[in-house]
């Protein structure tokens, strides 16, 4: 099929609620990809938090082949060794105790709100104004969005929304009932906005004192999109519940909730019958190996900063901010950034809006620095 015919075809048979780009993409390789007409393109989208490791990992696919000639299906009724291995490895890695495995986003931010409810009694939840947590119901209505929210209220009720690095409107928010903060550290849909380390430590304290649980959303920043494994620890806290997917399986469908001792989950009371299937284990374990032994986490920090810095040194009166952690990238633009994200995929390189205002830079962390070096000069061409 050729890219008319593609086109015409999800326009045609898709549900559609998706902005879409005009453009059909056919391949992907580590950080590049390739549209049906052959076009290349330096990938700065990286399937929007999910191709941290890069397009068809070779790690991966063998691992993912392995898994499936050999066992596909295992319901949770069973045990599985893929499924062991992954749940001691996420352990592991994030220093807590125990594991759920689920398949998107926005299910293990619903698993985390029920999880909270159950093991406190407890029914509110405050959220961030600006946050973005998923689409389904739980997560929906941690979502700040009106656009998101609106259309599709009534809502779960006993959620609350205060602005972002701001403690004293938490603290006035705070009841007897809160069994909840939930946070991103560094807010991506929203605009890449950084949490301050003082209000992450302010939080972590306050949900001591009050017996508060504190989750964190790592759906988009985790397995090192900032510089480290998970972005919380460029903050010196722990989560008592820490929301994963995107990246965790390089690709393949999965989302994670990773909690401590202070989280009981009953037998019968959640569940999900295609979370921590073998082949999506195999997937996340192969990834999360990549990440470790290519040493991710390090290049991440190395190639953010360098990226940030050639960034800092365009000339452009249309920029605003430029603000980052490992190559978690947003040029803040004094005006939209979609007319810009169509130029510059117009010259080879998928970026991001995020926010109002800022164009949105996750480039897959085994990007190099020849590519860095042209996504920035194409950036410089469009802004000028
Ligand atoms: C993308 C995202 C989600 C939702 O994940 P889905 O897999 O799309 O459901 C939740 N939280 C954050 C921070 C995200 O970036």
């Amino acid at each position: 099929m050729n890219k008319d015919e593609i086109i015409a075809k999800e326009d045609l048979y898709s549900v559609g609620g998706f902005k879409k780009r005009q453009v059909a993409i056919v391949k992907g390789k580590d950080a590049l990809l390739w549209d049906s007409e052959g076009n290349e393109y330096i990938d700065c989208v990286g399937g929007q938090g999910v191709a941290n490791i890069g397009h068809c990992n070779e790690n991966v696919i063998s691992a993912v082949t392995e898994q499936i000639k050999k066992l596909i299906i295992c319901p949770n009724l069973f045990y599985n060794d893929s499924r062991a291995m992954l749940l001691e490895k996420l352990v592991k890695i994030s220093g807590l105790k125990r594991a759920f495995l689920c398949n998107s986003g926005t299910e293990a931010v619903e698993a985390a709100i029920k999880f909270a409810r159950i093991s406190t009694g407890k029914k509110e939840i405050i959220a961030a104004m600006k946050s973005f947590h998923g689409r389904t119901f739980g997560a929906l209505s941690a979502t700040w969005k009106k656009e998101y929210r609106e259309p599709f209220e009534p809502l779960v009720p006993g959620f609350n929304h205060v602005p972002f690095n701001n403690m004293e409107e938490l603290e006035k928010t705070v009841t007897d009932n809160t069994a909840a903060i939930l946070l991103e550290v560094v807010q991506g849909e929203g605009g890449v906005n950084i949490g301050s380390r003082e209000y992450f430590s302010q939080v972590r304290e306050l949900c001591d004192e009050k017996n508060i649980l504190l989750i964190i959303d790592e759906v988009q920043t985790g397995f090192g999109r900032t510089g480290k494994m998970f972005a919380h620890e460029h903050y010196g806290i722990k989560p008592d519940i820490l929301c994963l997917a995107k990246s965790i399986a390089a690709g393949i469908p999965m989302g994670a909730v990773v909690c401590n001792e202070k989280i009981n989950v009953p037998p019968g009371a959640h569940a999900t019958t295609f979370g921590g299937y073998p082949f999506s284990c195999a997937a996340a374990l192969a990834s999360i190996e990549f990440i470790e032994k290519q040493e991710l986490c390090n290049r991440s920090k190395e190639l953010g900063e360098y990226f940030i810095n050639e960034l800092k040194r365009i000339e452009s009166n249309k920029i605003r901010e430029i603000r980052g952690i490992g190559l978690m990238i947003g040029v803040e633009l004094k005006e939209k950034p979609v007319p810009y994200l169509h130029a510059l995929m117009d010259k080879g390189v998928l970026a991001l809006p995020a926010g109002l205002t800022v164009l949105r830079y996750l480039p897959p962390l085994v990007i190099t620095k020849e590519q860095i070096d042209i996504v920035v000069e194409k950036t410089r061409e469009v802004l000028q």
